[in-house]
């Protein structure tokens, strides 16, 4: 495969690189996609049209999948590690150290939850502490968590544990919330939800698993602690763009500047979903960009050959 020349290689199968894959497989270029994690999704979508009531969002990704066989592509399970521009040939470097050559790539890579960085949180990963309301949920039944953050999974996910914790409580450094208004009216009726703001966690504490947490309110300065079984973080996302530093725009948090035909500050390399700097992170941008992305590498492929 090391020899061959690629018109497109697509990195990161989340939705983005999915729907990339799926344009331009549709438009004939010799297209490879590159995953590096397992394909998979998180908790119940309820805001993905044409689909009444919801889908999961492992059920979204496999459906993206199944409709990816009607067509021609290659897939490997690899990490890429750099990208060099060779003239006009973009070389990806692998892992594994096969280097495969395209004239044009897409940037899927999504990102990751970010971490609250305070003593107890790493250790008790797995142990109570949780980024995943849906996978750990179940795990607190009966029980008193803490949902940390302020923007719309945090509420989202607060509300879903009601299905089975006693109570939750929400604690966010601000005042108010970045959520949506539909959300926060939603939480503030729910009467499983205590909200605590505005307060930061300074520590995660207990034995085996989390039995504690210590917060401190940051009007009054006072610290308090809370008995807890569960500490569910949802604090916003951080890009895992440090291999292409020095070689693409980024904004100061390391999301990919792009314009909007997703073209980066390189050209033939494309960008879209979750990595690229933009307000909000959603599934419906995440696969609009991956077309437009696909669409417009399409146009720069064929204007190479002219
Ligand atoms: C708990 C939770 C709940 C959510 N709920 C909703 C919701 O209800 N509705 C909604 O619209 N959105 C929701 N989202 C957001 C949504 O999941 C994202 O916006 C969407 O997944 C972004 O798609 P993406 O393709 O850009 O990135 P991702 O889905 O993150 O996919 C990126 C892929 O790239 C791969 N990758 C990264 N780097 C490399 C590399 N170097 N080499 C190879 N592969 C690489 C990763 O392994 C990953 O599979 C939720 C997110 C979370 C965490």
């Amino acid at each position: 495969m090391s020899e061959e020349l690629f018109d497109l290689i697509i990195v990161g199968a989340g939705p983005a690189g999915l729907t990339a894959c799926l344009y331009a497989s549709r438009s004939l270029l010799k297209t490879l996609l590159l995953e590096k994690g397992p394909i998979g999704g998180q908790d119940l979508i309820e805001n993905y049209p044409g689909f009444p009531g919801g889908i999961s969002g492992y059920e979204l990704i496999e459906r993206i999948q199944k409709q990816l066989e009607d067509y021609e592509y290659q897939f490997l399970q690899e990490e890429v590690i750099d990208l060099q521009e060779v003239e006009e040939v973009k070389e990806v470097h692998l892992s594994s150290g096969k280097v495969l050559k395209a004239k044009a790539v897409i940037l899927a890579l999504g990102a990751k939850l970010r971490k609250l960085g305070v003593p107890g949180e790493r250790e008790f990963t797995g142990r109570g502490v949780s980024y995943c309301a849906i996978c750990d949920g179940p795990f607190f039944k009966g029980e008193e968590v803490a949902v940390i953050g302020g923007g719309n999974t945090a509420l989202q996910e607060a509300i879903y544990l009601t299905k089975y914790v006693k109570k939750v409580y929400l604690i966010h450094r601000r005042e108010t919330f970045r959520a949506t208004s539909i959300l926060q009216e939603r939480v503030k009726k729910n009467p499983q939800i205590e909200i605590i703001v505005p307060s930061v966690i300074e520590e995660i504490k207990g034995s085996d698993k989390v039995e504690k947490i210590v917060y401190r309110n940051l009007k009054s300065n006072e610290k308090r602690e809370l008995e807890v079984a569960g500490v569910f973080i949802f604090i916003g996302h951080e890009p895992e763009t440090g291999w292409l530093k020095g070689k693409l725009e980024m904004d100061e948090s390391g999301f990919i500047i792009v314009d909007r035909e997703m073209r980066t500050s390189r050209p033939g390399i494309f960008a879209c979903g979750d990595c690229v700097s933009k307000k909000f992170r959603q599934i419906i941008n995440a696969c609009g960009e991956g077309a437009v992305a696909a669409l417009n590498a399409e146009e720069y492929i064929k204007n190479l050959e002219k």
